[in-house]
């Protein structure tokens, strides 16, 4: 990876203390950070990156399993992203979007070639909340209703409607800012709440369910139905066979839109462009944001299918954003599209999770007491812990923090003392480095990951 390019400088500052002191002492001093009691956290600064890898200013590597929040799809530094940005930046930094321009209208394109049949245009937007956001907005402009059905066990985002969205801790403390959201039960087979035994039954269940939360709520009332096709931070769940087409029916039956989240699980994550293109399933909208252009630039948006496009026809779409398909973003979406071309992205996402990722944790399951559940696609997996295999009870309990969470906590300090930045979820290891990685650097992190295991089962 020598010809990554460094434009960090920051190779000399290995070692320096007072580099490292500063960077630590405006951090604490200066910035809110997300998520996080402020005056509890102390995140490790860090110096630069290249490829799968990045380096604290003590010349600690740790190789990246996480993506940078599944995220960096194409790794840290890649040549082709930073010449595109960089190019770019030389000939139009910035254009406002009512304006058109070469790249966006480029990226918009491709993405809607490579997305579902009866895709018409993309609204970009800064990120993958806002996406979800919109989403919503055109779904309830274009049907005249107002609820919005999302799943529990999701994550979609941090503005007020998608953490509202949410069906996760995090929109606790939040409260509902968003009044016309209600949540439902998608499948999970190893934690089935419909006591199914069988995937099959599971779908059928779920579907069930999913049937009787519509009637209830009112049919007329549901302006669309919001699920991530493999739900990503809460646990890599891949839906049960036929689950999405039965949605799908659903959608068509009661006039109800059927919104994608795609920001984590699209491309590229699980070997395809957007992972519902596993499924039997066309959606009416499609978020995304995050691998686009591995988030070198912040950008996200909504796919938008032709009858929803209609709807804004001739009248007015309320709503916009002064970044939306800003050029720098946009030249990294289209060198995204070239980069997975020239490089084979998603042919090797599929082989790598099939030939290697899978069988490995497989057989890590086996032989790991500590492990309930392995489970996942392409470089998107999850590695389930718990206190007791047959019982299932959960290695943390839900949610656990502080003390209730130290078992978790050193599985994942030991993972990082190996040198290894882990992507950890809940009550679960999940596998997710960029989708350049190497055979040889996936089978070190399974290796990194298999001994960190052996302190999980000291806690079995
Ligand atoms: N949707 C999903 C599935 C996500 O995983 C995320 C972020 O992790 C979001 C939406 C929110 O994206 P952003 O953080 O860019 O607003």
């Amino acid at each position: 990876m020598s010809d990554y390019i460094d434009l960090t400088g920051a190779e000399q500052s290995f070692g320096d203390t007072d580099a490292q002191r500063e960077v630590r002492e405006n951090d604490r001093q200066y910035v809110f950070h997300s998520w996080s009691a402020q005056g509890a956290i102390n995140p490790l600064p860090i110096a630069k990156g290249e490829g799968v890898r990045f380096w604290d200013y003590d010349g600690t590597e740790y190789l990246d399993f996480s993506s940078q929040l599944v995220n960096l799809n194409l790794g840290h530094q890649h040549p082709g992203l930073v010449q595109a940005i960089q190019d770019q930046a030389g000939r139009l930094a910035t254009i406002q979007p009512a304006m058109a321009n070469d790249v966006r209208g480029e990226l918009a394109k491709r993405i809607v070639e490579h997305s579902f049949a009866g895709a018409r245009s993309v609204f970009f937007t800064n990120g993958g909340a806002d996406a979800n956001e919109y989403a919503v907005r055109m779904a309830r402009v274009h049907t005249g209703r107002q609820k919005v059905l999302a799943r529990y066990r999701s994550y979609h985002g941090s503005t007020s409607t998608a953490i509202t969205l949410t069906g996760e801790p995090r929109r606790w403390a939040n409260g509902t800012l968003d009044s016309g959201v209600v949540h439902f039960h998608g499948p999970y087979p190893y934690r089935s709440v419909f006591y199914s035994e069988t995937p099959e039954q599971e779908t059928e269940r779920a579907l069930a369910h999913l049937r009787s939360t519509i009637e209830l709520e009112g049919p007329s009332t549901i302006a669309a139905i919001i699920l991530e096709s493999v739900t990503g931070t809460n646990g890599i769940l891949i839906p049960t066979p036929g689950y999405l087409a039965g949605v799908r029916a659903l959608c068509d039956e009661f006039g109800i839109l059927l919104i994608a989240d795609e920001v984590m699980a699209g491309f590229g994550r699980t070997g395809h462009w957007f992972a519902f293109q596993a499924f039997d399933v066309t959606p009416d909208l499609v978020t995304f944001a995050k691998g686009v252009n591995s988030g070198y630039v912040p950008l996200g948006g909504v796919v938008i299918s032709e009858a929803v496009h209609q709807t804004f026809d001739q009248k007015p779409f309320p709503g916009g954003l002064t970044y939306s398909g800003h050029p720098l973003g946009a030249a990294a979406g289209v060198a995204t599209f070239d980069i997975f071309a020239e490089e084979g992205i998603l042919e090797r996402v599929r082989d790598l999770g099939e030939r290697v990722v899978g069988p490995r944790l497989r057989e890590i399951a086996e032989r790991h007491p500590s492990v309930g559940e392995v489970r996942g696609t392409g470089l998107f997996w999850a590695i389930e812990l718990v206190k007791n295999a047959e019982t299932r009870e959960p290695l943390i309990p839900f949610n656990a923090s502080g003390d209730a969470a130290a078992p978790f906590n050193a599985v994942v300090a030991a993972c990082k003392q190996a040198g290894l930045w882990p992507f950890a979820a809940g009550n679960r290891l999940q596998v997710a480095p960029p989708l350049i990685i190497s055979e040889e650097d996936l089978v070190r992190g399974l290796d990194i990951i298999d001994e960190a295991l052996n302190v999980a089962d000291g806690y079995v």
